[in-house]
């Protein structure tokens, strides 16, 4: 029952969102010397409502938990030691910080949310007295503490003298909602029933959802120049995604949406995610951000007691007209923004209503940012991977080469637009790092319009895998058809160079931008019969050389691979293969392997050493061509 209603909270985007929220239950239960004990199983840190198990639960002796909040004080490091010590099960996760508080509350069930609408009407100038008028007097009404043992310690005072049972429930200011029954139906029933009156009186004094047009306006390049400039502050490549729901844009279209957006987070824990402000990315958005860099800085000097500053760059910001943009280091991060702030958005449209957004004040938006419990969550999260922020394009992504090289650049941690022309493309590939992209590479719209889609969802570009290829039927040159001639050049060759000339203007604004272009062996050893493709390579080997003495002045990197022999891709059936070695008298085996070094070359070695020269490896290599292809006699 614990875990099903825990559940059923979770799955309620507005009552808790991103890991917001606990719950608990207290249970009598025997120890390992036959004595009785009363253990509150209270949720785990780290552990989501959504999503939480059993073991999601960290058991507690409850009569040792008790006498924490009689002490006077209690530091964060002692609550989390003494908090441990209780333990029954030393696995379990460390308790939830109120875990004291779920102890103190005489029933059997609690149930903590964040409700969106509880707390939107509190968050406004007159909200502990709106409370009252919703709620009546058997609701406890706690003025806004620092979460942890100070609440526990406040309500533990306040509730001395109060009849519990006389409770329907209590309301934080400024943070949330606690029910409790010996039932756990019931107190979940109790929260539902709560967060229903907020929403009804929310709608009666006629808030309404946010909605705003359908098309959507958009500048790339903009967009490019936001994320280059927040990484900067940020101290890190990041990623930026452009929110363009109605809603979103809507927002951006308000004619308030400066002052409104400014006043400060929906509940305090969501500072340590978003912190306190989004900026406004209007055309003036490089001294707005510098202006918020300053800002970020006097708040840290002012409230700062010792601690060190973190990065001043935002977490998310208003684009006008486009909606909202969102920034984290990968996509887990930016989308806890974006739901976050899609919350926040709506909350701050309808606290309008009732007289406008009243958040918490910096002194105590300063103290959770900083409280170490909360900065304990964020690094949690390991050291990164080397490429994290970092956004690729690979073309012919879906399969062969193209898709071992987006899979290896994922697992080296970055995003990567995923272009194919065909559809199986969408299929391929469904990890969120991964954009996948249908595009004729020879189509200089289509491609313009993938790019803006990379762009709005990943903030630019700083990698370029550019690998879509053909190999035409063999043909010799008297027998040559034009339309061959003129599909391989246009696929080959100028589908690449209008590519490059696409991204370039990204690339600029990249974090050590580099480019791979996929030759071929048969540009140094070309093969009879294939002047199509081998002059075709030549070409586009020549246009990454002259790329390589062009683009180095804007330190964008240009690099050629000539893979050769890589038979696990799609031309490879095991039909052509059969017939290839049975031409040349060789068995498969031998004939895969028929290299200097007698070694078989993977698509995943081709891709290997794509990331290599796209990483600081080869961080000061251009123009450079290497055979990758086991060693052959004709190249070396
Ligand atoms: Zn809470």
């Amino acid at each position: 029952m614990r875990v099903y209603t825990s559940r059923l909270l979770g799955a309620e985007e507005d009552l808790v969102l991103h890991g917001g929220g606990n719950t608990s239950v207290k249970i009598k239960e025997k120890n390992i010397f036959g004595e009785s004990e009363e253990i509150l199983y209270v949720k785990g840190s780290g552990w989501d409502l959504a999503t939480i198990e059993e073991p999601g639960f960290a058991p507690l002796k409850l009569d040792e938990l008790s006498k924490l909040a009689e002490l006077d004080h209690l530091s964060d490091l002692d609550m989390v030691k003494y908090q441990r010590m209780a333990l029954t099960n030393p696995a379990a996760p460390n308790p939830s910080v109120e875990a004291i508080l779920h102890g103190i509350i005489p029933y059997t069930f609690v149930d903590h949310t964040h409700a969106d609408a509880v707390v939107v009407v509190t968050n406004t100038a007159k909200g502990a007295a709106r409370i009252k008028e919703i709620y009546g007097e058997n609701m406890l009404v706690v003025p806004y503490v620092m979460p942890g043992f100070i609440l526990a310690k406040t309500i533990y005072q306040m509730t001395r003298d109060v009849d519990w049972d006389k409770l329907d429930g209590m309301i934080l200011l400024n943070h949330g909602v606690f029910t409790f029954d010996n039932d756990g139906k019931t107190s979940y029933q109790k929260m539902i029933k709560i967060v229903s009156k907020a929403e009804k009186y929310l709608k009666q004094a006629g808030a309404k959802e946010l909605k705003g047009p359908k098309v959507t306006k958009s500048d790339p390049l903009l967009l490019a120049n936001i994320r280059k400039e927040v990484s900067d502050l940020w101290g890190q490549p990041v990623l930026g995604r452009l929110d363009k729901s109605p809603a979103s844009i809507g927002f951006s279209n308000l004619p308030n949406v400066k002052s409104i957006s400014n006043r400060g987070p929906l509940t305090p824990d969501h500072i340590i995610r978003t912190k306190r402000t989004p900026v406004n990315f209007n055309q003036d958005y490089k001294k707005n951000l510098q202006d918020y860099r300053k800002a970020y800085e006097k708040y840290f000097a002012q409230y700062n007691s010792g601690e060190q500053q973190l990065d001043p760059a935002p977490r998310w910001g208003v684009v006008p007209v486009m909606g909202t943009l969102s920034f984290g280091p990968t996509p887990k991060h930016v989308q806890i923004i974006e739901d976050i702030t899609r919350h926040t958005k709506k909350a701050i449209v309808q606290a309008e209503i009732l007289g406008g957004w009243k958040a918490l004040g910096q002194k105590d938006l300063f103290e959770m940012e900083y409280w170490s419990l909360e900065q304990a969550k964020l690094k949690k999260a390991g050291k990164p991977k080397p490429m994290q922020g970092k956004i690729a394009i690979v073309t012919g992504a879906a399969s062969g080469i193209g898709k071992a090289c987006v899979e290896a650049l994922v697992g080296a941690g970055a995003v990567v637009a995923a272009l194919d022309i065909s559809k199986g493309v969408l299929d391929e590939f469904s990890q969120p790092e991964v954009l996948p992209l249908t595009c004729d590479v020879t189509n200089e719209s289509q491609l313009e319009k993938c790019l803006e889609q990379v762009i709005a969802q990943f903030g630019g570009i700083d990698m370029l895998v550019t690998n879509a290829g053909i190999f035409p039927k063999s043909a010799r040159i008297e027998d040559m058809s034009d339309d061959i001639w003129k599909k391989s050049m246009d696929i080959n060759v100028t589908s690449h160079q209008r590519l490059i000339q696409l991204c370039v203007p990204y690339l600029e604004l990249g974090f050590d931008p580099a480019i791979v272009i996929m030759g071929s062996k048969n540009v140094p050893a070309p093969g009879p019969g294939a002047s199509a493709y081998s002059v075709a390579k030549a070409a586009l080997t020549q246009l990454a050389r002259v790329a390589a003495l062009e683009l180095g002045e804007k330190g964008i990197r240009v690099n050629v691979l000539h893979p050769n022999a890589v038979y696990d891709t799609a031309i490879w059936t095991d039909e052509v293969l059969n017939a290839r070695a049975k031409h040349y008298g060789l068995t498969v085996q031998q004939y895969k392997t028929n290299n200097v070094l007698q070694v078989e070359v993977t698509s995943n070695d081709v891709a290997e050493l794509v990331v290599a020269m796209l990483g600081p490896t080869f961080s000061k290599v251009t123009g450079a061509q290497v055979p990758i292809d086991g060693g052959n006699e004709r190249v070396i």
